[in-house]
């Protein structure tokens, strides 16, 4: 039985959703103003992951991820770049769709966008302001009261003191509390995007986006709540607070989760870091499952130390389970034959990690325990067990959303990605491969094996696939 952590009472629960069988998700989307760096690829990741496996549970979801295209970040970058707010959302958005799906993520079942739903914020914000759980500051603007929500705070655990102490940001002193918050901002210039309101020209505050959108899709009664843990505050707590008191009710969504941070030289991964980090650079050199199986190799709360040599890795582990695969050749499998249960105790360990709060890499790990049974059986041919075997490895590893590709497409891939080698001796082995390669053609079968021991003796391993020459260093 599936459990999860759960940030509302912080510890791992049974997950039972609202509809049997049925799982309505929310989960914070991009701030559309740049490229999706790899950060995002992390939390929307490990979100497609539970999607596919949850599926694979016999599951149905709703899964709902918003878009804010409105901002000061998006005003701003719109200005510098001297273009339109919408036209920069709008290509912003075909980006981030066209790199999610590079990064083989499924599309959400809605992705809706902040300005559609300004008529709910509205509403929202006058029901707050009639509530006197906000009020309309001496600039104009509509903020809300954080001491009108007894519980503000709890949910991300920040001290009360400690937030009150912080005076640095309140610099108008438009505020009655330091964490007091915006629902509304009235325009300030002229050329700022702004909506009619009661209040006068303006545009919503961040957090009001998600409380409205919830609101539209779920009747603000959801399973399950997600995103990075940098949104927990102030984001969610701001959420929770402005929602519970628009509904006047005592819980908002049943779990909440959040995907721990990708850190890079062990500083928080933003878009001011380098742009070498966006997802689109990142997919010019990694095959989007090398990416996938970097994300699940740690657990999803724990940091995630990206480096070059990290993915590399991931890249050599991958490659290795989709060798032993194409070793195995399943294709020609009977389907009669396909279920061994030998080794049926392995399944039953990888569904039981998945199931203990998404336990990827206890997952992969018993992946890697099948692939050394099939090894095992492939040396002393026992091929059928051997198929059975990768056939329940390939099996498993889809529910996650790996080695879904042909064994031998993503092996040739490999070669390309052998980047951490030396490039001029990448090159010199490709020209190597290509001489033997004429040498077999024809026939020349003595200067063929003598440019195949040339590399074996510079510790290149060949092997011939009907697509062609895999190379590697060191043992397959
Ligand atoms: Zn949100």
């Amino acid at each position: 039985m599936l459990k999860i952590f759960n940030t509302i009472t912080k510890k791992k629960e049974f997950f039972f959703s609202n509809n049997f069988k049925k799982i309505n998700m929310y989960v914070c989307g991009v701030t559309v103003y740049d490229y999706c760096h790899i950060g995002h690829g992390r939390t929307f990741t490990f979100f497609d992951m539970i999607v596919k496996y949850l599926q694979h549970c016999r599951y149905k979801f709703n899964y709902v991820r918003n878009i804010t295209d409105i901002d000061d970040k998006i005003i701003q970058k719109s200005k510098m770049n001297k273009e339109k707010f919408s036209s920069l959302t709008k290509r912003m958005i075909l980006e981030m769709k066209t790199d999610f799906k590079k990064l083989g993520l499924q599309s959400p079942t809605f992705q809706p966008l902040a300005t559609h739903h300004i008529n709910t914020i509205i509403n929202m914000i006058q029901v707050l302001l009639d509530n006197k759980n906000a009020y309309i500051a001496i600039n104009g603007d509509i903020i809300f009261s954080v001491s009108s929500y007894l519980k503000y705070g709890v949910f991300s655990s920040q001290l009360l003191n400690k937030l009150q102490n912080n005076n640095k940001k309140n610099i108008l002193n438009i505020k009655y509390n330091n964490q007091d918050f915006v629902l509304w901002k009235k325009q300030v210039f002229l050329d700022d995007p702004c909506w009619e309101s009661p209040w006068g020209k303006g545009r919503p505050g961040w957090h009001i986006e998600c409380s409205a959108i919830n609101h539209d899709y779920f009747s603000s009664n959801f399973d399950i709540h997600g995103g990075g843990i940098d949104l927990l505050f102030p984001h969610h707590e701001n959420e929770r607070a402005q929602s519970i008191c628009f509904n006047s009710i005592y819980q908002y969504g049943n779990y909440w989760m959040h995907v721990g941070m990708l850190l890079i030289r062990n500083k928080k991964m933003s878009k001011s870091l380098d742009n070498s980090l966006s997802l689109k650079n990142i997919l010019k050199t990694y095959d989007s499952e090398v990416i996938r199986y970097f994300f699940l190799s740690t657990h999803y709360r724990s940091p995630l130390y990206y480096s070059q040599k990290n993915i590399q890795k991931s890249c050599i582990d991958l490659r290795k389970l989709y060798f032993i695969l194409y070793k195995s050749s399943i294709k020609d499998l009977m389907i009669t034959d396909k279920i061994s249960h030998k080794y049926y105790y392995l399944s039953v360990y990888f569904y039981k990690s998945m199931n203990d709060d998404f336990n990827t890499p206890q997952a992969i790990s018993i992946l890697f325990k099948l692939a050394q049974k099939i090894s095992f059986y492939l040396n002393n041919y026992h091929i059928v067990l051997a198929k059975q075997l990768a056939y329940q490895l390939k099996y498993l590893a889809n529910t996650i959303g790996l080695l879904s590709q042909d064994p031998i497409i993503f092996l040739n891939k490999y070669n390309s990605l052998n980047k951490f080698n030396d490039i001029n001796q990448n090159n010199y082995i490709i020209e190597i491969i290509k001489k033997r390669n004429i040498a077999r053609k024809y026939n020349l079968w003595g200067k063929a094996d003598k440019l195949r021991n040339k590399l074996y003796k510079l510790n290149i391993i060949l092997e011939d696939t009907p697509c062609g020459t895999l190379w590697k260093k060191g043992n397959f």
